[in-house]
């Protein structure tokens, strides 16, 4: 069976636009609005050392993260993952929810990469530094709309499959 890799993350992080670039498609809707995704969305990602299976996550509410997380679709994203890439936005820094976020993934006992998205707008070293306070590991820089970042990323999460 192929890993499974499954991208969660408050709205708007760009969860979809790496699920895209992961995919090679453009399956996941993308949007400068939160919300938009409603259901998971499933692709075989082809960026990295092997085929996997990725999962795009949303809220179908489009509400904040911590109900997104609670949700049943994310809930059962979550069940069958083998590996979780909690996005966070580099160019918002981190925010209460993103704290949550973390608290409860750190609770599922998935192995987790906290990732740093939209590196493109930001100076990288003060948002690294914020992002630590998470508690889930050292943020892994990506720029998903660009591809920057991307294949080291999955490089790093297979070797930790
Ligand atoms: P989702 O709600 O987490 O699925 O987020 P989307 O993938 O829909 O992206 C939300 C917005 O962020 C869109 O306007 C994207 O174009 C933008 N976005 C995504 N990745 C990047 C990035 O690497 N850099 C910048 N500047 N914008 C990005
Ligand atoms: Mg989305």
């Amino acid at each position: 069976m192929l890993p499974v890799i499954v991208l969660v993350g408050r709205p708007n992080v760009g969860k979809s636009t790496l699920f895209n670039r992961l995919t090679r498609s453009r399956d996941a809707l993308v949007a400068d609005f939160p919300g938009l995704t409603r259901d998971r969305q499933y692709g075989i990602g082809r960026v990295g050392p092997g085929p996997y299976v990725v999962v795009d996550t949303g809220g179908i509410s489009g509400g904040d993260g911590v109900e997104m997380l609670t949700e049943r679709q994310v809930q059962h994203a979550i069940d069958e993952a083998d590996h979780l890439l909690f996005l966070v936005d580099a160019r918002e820094g981190s925010s209460s929810i993103d704290l949550e976020i973390a608290e409860q993934l750190r609770r599922t006992g998935k192995p987790l990469t906290l990732v740093a998205n939209k590196v493109d707008h930001v100076d990288w070293e003060t948002a690294a530094g914020e992002f630590h306070l998470l508690g889930v590991g050292d943020p892994h820089p990506i720029a998903a709309t660009q591809g920057r970042g991307v294949k080291a990323l999955l490089d790093q999460v297979f070797a930790r499959l």
